[in-house]
């Protein structure tokens, strides 16, 4: 990406690339410690070919019982499942909460104002939605009202997220939001415990990253900064798994 491109989304973002800095002291410079990358990462196999008969059946199969599932009351009340969408060989899985009241019209992940923002997050640091990015959700129905999903509705739910993990086997998770890193790590810690480490998702160990929801963002503006910490951090960790992966 072009770094007016850049400093363009970094702008949406809303992150000023042009504080003057006062003159800077001298310091000393100590290297970070990199941050320790999961073994799977390490070994993580490439993904299905476009023309793997049973990926192509997996995904299929997916669409289907998302689309009739009634494991959950949510089904009542949905306009329709929303599987996710994207790039279905990404290296990047984005998974948020559930669907929206725009989301649940549209049948696709992230579209209203939060999808906006989140879409300019992932092209600052060089992504673009359906490419080379696919994203989800933790619940594939719209809870009445946008409200929190319920521990049932998640464990009804989650067996799809992982089945589309299964296909997908990105490289990296980042879970948007509160929500879905408490789901996707079984835990109640606070979102600001959860940030700027490197977790590790299910069998296959994926390296998961946490950030803000970008419908908190819009609310919160002055917290972008810190997600664009976490943006650099994810990409940082992207970057140092694909050197793994060479090396191997
Ligand atoms: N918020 C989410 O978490 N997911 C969506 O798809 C839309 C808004």
């Amino acid at each position: 990406m072009s770094g007016t491109h850049r400093e363009h989304y970094l702008k949406v973002l809303g992150i000023d690339l042009w504080v003057p800095r006062r003159p800077a002291a001298p310091t000393t410079v100590r290297p970070a410690a990199p941050a320790a990358v999961p073994p799977a990462a390490q070994s993580a196999a490439p993904a299905m070919a476009p023309s793997d008969p049973a990926a192509e059946q997996g995904w299929a199969q997916l669409r289907a019982e998302v689309a009739a599932c009634t494991r959950c009351p949510l089904h009542a009340t949905r306009t329709q499942g929303v599987l996710g969408v994207g790039d279905v060989h990404a290296q990047w899985l984005v998974v948020g909460e559930a669907p929206g009241a725009e989301e649940d019209r549209q049948g696709e992940p992230f579209v209203g104002r939060a999808g906006q923002l989140l879409d300019a997050m992932l092209r600052a640091i060089g992504l673009a939605r359906g490419d080379n990015v696919y994203i989800a959700n933790v619940l594939k129905s719209r809870p009445p009202g946008n409200r929190d999903p319920r521990p049932e509705e998640v464990a009804s739910c989650l067996p799809y997220l992982r089945r589309q993990i299964a296909l997908i086997r990105p490289r990296v998770i980042l879970a948007v939001g509160r929500i879905a890193a408490q789901n996707l790590l079984a835990t109640d810690a606070p979102l600001a415990r959860l940030r700027g480490r490197v977790h590790s998702f299910g069998e296959l160990n994926t390296p998961l990253v946490v950030t803000y929801h970008p419908a908190y963002l819009l609310r919160t503006p002055a917290d972008k900064r810190k997600a664009w910490d976490d943006l650099k951090f994810a990409r940082d960790l992207f970057r140092r798994t694909a050197a793994a992966s060479e090396r191997l």
